[in-house]
């Protein structure tokens, strides 16, 4: 077998796979498709949800310390005064004076137009918030905000969540949900799109804890990744320099991936210090200080942030496990997703499609889909469909054949090393659950599929 090796892909690979396979399609495509805005498909959908789900299970379910929220995308218009985003989130804007084209001023060399040459303008700061208007007047006091991202939604529930929950210090609040940045120079696939999914978490801790804080979430974040399958070697941390600091963070790393135009980031972990409470505090004329009751002091708390994309993770798994491997047909193509990850569990075939067989993979099928995502495929030669599943990262194949009917087994094909085993169908169920990694497809427990732990291996 190959070693996946990221330098097999690129990313038009990566769009074409998306695109043929059902994982993203170009939003609006029929019309000629809208900039920097992607539909995840049926298969798209499955992996941002397990990318989700597993988030969640690792910084809530698992965790006494980390309680969740969703708040709602349209905020008041002060909080984002109060955040700092009206004024300053900002990015500096070019445009070339010839061919109108717009750039981000930092990410053009030589003061030209990389299109056209033309000479470009000075730079002015643009604001990176979509502005929409509330109610039926269009005017400037109905003008809301798109959120650009998730974390002032739990800024100004702070005081909701503590005292609802009574949780004391440190303790976090994790949200996942939709953020719109109207991106001067999107691109590169999904990793920088005008409307993206965030997953955020804000850890309050008492002032003085937080560099013990932020160097256990840089921890746990970098961890995160690699148990779900990361190759060490494509991941890093970077800290910021101290030139590259926002004003209010005193310490900042990156999680950074080598995606094929190279290392950029997936995920900031940040010390917030306490300018967002105190900023909301000053603009809201609420309190926001916590009430710590062993040491009988009133404080406004600090916070680490660990924010981290669906889109650039769904991204960086797709590109990491993806891998060729010359076979007898020409190339085997097979993304090696991490089983929790995977869209598809389990696809169920039946070796042919006369009715005493399908009568029994149909049965076979109902069984398992009640426990894993499924796909039921009767399509095409069974070497073809092996294929279709190994190109979408489908951990087992269950084949049902002729003997089923009289041996009442059915065979396990694994997708990585193409081994097979026979299982009595009164198993199947439990031996696929056991090699997926138990009923909550943990992220702890890595993925094991030897063929041994459940019978016999045939030749691949
Ligand atoms: P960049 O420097 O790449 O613009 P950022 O530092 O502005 O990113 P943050 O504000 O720290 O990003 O947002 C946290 C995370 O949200 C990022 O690490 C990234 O995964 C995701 N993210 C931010 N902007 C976008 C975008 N335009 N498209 C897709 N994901 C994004």
């Amino acid at each position: 077998m190959t070693k996946n090796s990221p330098s097999k892909v690129t990313m038009e690979k990566m769009v074409s796979l998306c695109k043929r396979r059902g994982f993203i399609f170009q939003s609006s495509e029929i019309y000629g498709g809208l900039g920097s805005c992607w539909d995840y498909g049926p298969l798209g959908i499955e992996l941002k949800r397990n990318i989700k789900e597993a988030w969640w299970r690792s910084m809530v379910r698992n965790r006494d310390d980390v309680v969740g929220l969703d708040s709602a995308i349209l905020m008041a218009p002060q909080v984002w005064v109060a955040s700092g985003h009206a004024q300053g989130f900002t990015d500096p804007l070019v445009e070339c004076r010839k061919c109108h084209l717009r750039y981000r001023a930092d990410t053009v060399q030589d003061d030209k137009c990389p299109s056209c040459g033309g000479e470009l303008t000075e730079p002015r700061q643009f604001n990176l918030m979509f502005k929409t208007f509330m109610g039926p007047v269009e005017d400037s006091a109905s003008l809301v905000y798109l959120r650009p991202e998730t974390a002032q939604g739990i800024f100004v529930n702070f005081q909701n969540v503590q005292v609802a929950l009574r949780k004391k210090l440190p303790f976090g609040i994790a949200q996942i949900g939709k953020s719109f940045r109207n991106e001067i120079t999107p691109g590169n696939f999904v990793f920088r799109t005008r409307e993206f999914e965030q997953m955020e978490m804000e850890f309050f801790v008492k002032p003085g804890t937080d560099q013990q804080w932020f160097s256990y979430w840089v921890e746990q974040r970098l961890n995160w990744y690699q148990e779900l399958g990361i190759k060490p070697q494509n991941i890093r941390l970077r800290p910021h320099g101290r030139d590259e600091l926002a004003h209010y963070a005193s310490c900042c790393s990156d999680v950074e991936y080598l995606f094929p135009m190279g290392w950029s980031e997936l995920e900031g972990i940040a010390d917030r210090g306490d300018f967002d409470l105190a900023q909301h505090a000053k603009h809201s004329g609420k309190s926001l200080e916590y009430f710590d009751e062993e040491s009988g002091e009133h404080y406004i708390p600090h916070v680490i942030e660990p924010s981290a994309g669906v889109d650039r993770s769904a991204l960086a798994f797709l590109l990491d496990s993806y891998d060729e491997e010359a076979d007898k047909d020409g190339t085997r193509v097979v993304l090696r997703l991490h089983p929790a990850l995977a869209p598809i569990k389990v696809a169920v075939l039946p070796l042919s499609r006369k009715e005493e067989l399908a009568k029994v993979a149909r049965e076979v099928h109902a069984d398992l889909r009640n426990c894993f995502m499924t796909q039921y495929d009767d399509t095409q030669s069974i070497g073809r469909r092996y294929r279709r599943q190994d190109e979408v990262g489908t951990p087992f194949c269950v084949t049902v054949d002729f003997q089923s009917l009289e041996d009442h087994q059915a065979t396990i094909r694994e997708r990585d090393s193409m081994a097979q085993i026979r299982v009595p169908l009164a198993k199947l169920k439990q031996t696929l659950m056991t090699k997926l990694g138990g009923e909550t497809f943990g992220t702890q427990q890595l993925w094991s599929s030897t063929a041994k732990d459940a019978g016999q291996t045939t030749s691949a």
